[in-house]
């Protein structure tokens, strides 16, 4: 379990910075943008407070899973799996975990009282690699729960997990960049940050597209897939305010709701056309 712990070190943040400053700089996708951007100093309390959240409720619960799973899992079938070569094991469990996130994050979207959580993220209006870490400490929990548990339960290599947690961390700085980058014929595989952008773009049509964490071939499969040709998503973050500030964040999802903004709306019934 020591990834859990490193995903969350200080020299790796330092480390981010440097690799994603210069890029930003040199590929960015929207050229006026400041390092030093609106939210900037709350995003890096996401950063170091949520990362401790996270790591104790994480571990918490693959504990839970590993002693459940003992139960209900058969040890036939965690053997075999555990019997694979690594890249064969690593291979499902990139397939396995980003179809639990896929779902998971769908679910976020689609259910009012999740998606009261997930608006945090959403509040982003300003795409840079720093923003990747403002996600409410419970959206963190449970969608890194639902991307790893499956995989700790049917007896997958901690080495193949670990390097998929590894590669996700990555993936989600990278994803949330202020980059222009896009795969090319690889988009139906893999996710990139222009694919990302289309996420967390305020134009309607894009709304509740492109869920995929790691292969948007999970998008392409479910049909929620949006990459329109040659167009770049513009303006990011959501139709309603989402209070200043990380504790205000926290509580956000809990507040009483007021009534339902005419957009919030909108929101729900293109979920409901999607099914
Ligand atoms: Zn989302
Ligand atoms: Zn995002």
């Amino acid at each position: 379990m020591a990834f859990l712990s490193e995903l969350f070190d200080f020299r790796l943040f330092l480390i981010a910075a440097f690799i994603f400053l210069p890029l930003e700089r040199l590929f960015a996708a929207r050229k006026d943008q400041k390092v030093l951007r609106r939210d900037w100093a709350n995003d890096l309390i996401y950063v170091f407070v949520n990362g401790i959240v996270i790591r104790l409720g994480l571990v918490l619960i693959v504990l839970l899973t590993l002693a459940a799973s003992r139960v209900a899992v058969p040890t036939d079938l965690r053997e075999a799996v555990a019997g694979q070569p690594l890249w064969l094991q690593l291979a499902q469990v990139f397939l396995l975990a980003d179809l639990g996130f896929y779902l998971l994050h769908r679910l976020f979207h689609s259910v009012p009282a999740l998606w009261r959580i997930h608006q945090i993220h959403h509040s982003i209006e300003e795409m840079d690699w720093l923003a990747a870490a403002r996600v409410h400490p419970i959206d963190q929990i449970l969608t890194k729960g639902a991307s790893l548990l499956p995989c700790f339960a049917l007896g997958f290599s901690e080495w193949a997990i670990g390097a998929f947690a590894i590669a996700y961390h990555w993936h989600s700085l990278l994803l949330h960049s202020n980059i222009r980058l896009s795969f090319g014929p690889l988009n139906r595989l893999i996710a990139s940050p222009d694919f990302h952008r289309w996420h967390h773009c305020r134009d309607k049509e894009a709304w509740d597209r492109n869920f995929a964490g790691q292969l948007s071939l999970w998008d392409h499969v479910f049909g929620t897939a949006f990459m329109p040709k040659g167009r770049t998503a513009e303006s990011f973050g959501i139709g309603e305010a989402v209070p200043a500030g990380y504790p205000a964040q926290l509580l956000h999802p809990f507040r009483r709701r007021e009534a339902a903004s005419t957009e919030q709306k909108v929101h729900a019934d293109n979920l409901s056309a999607l099914g």
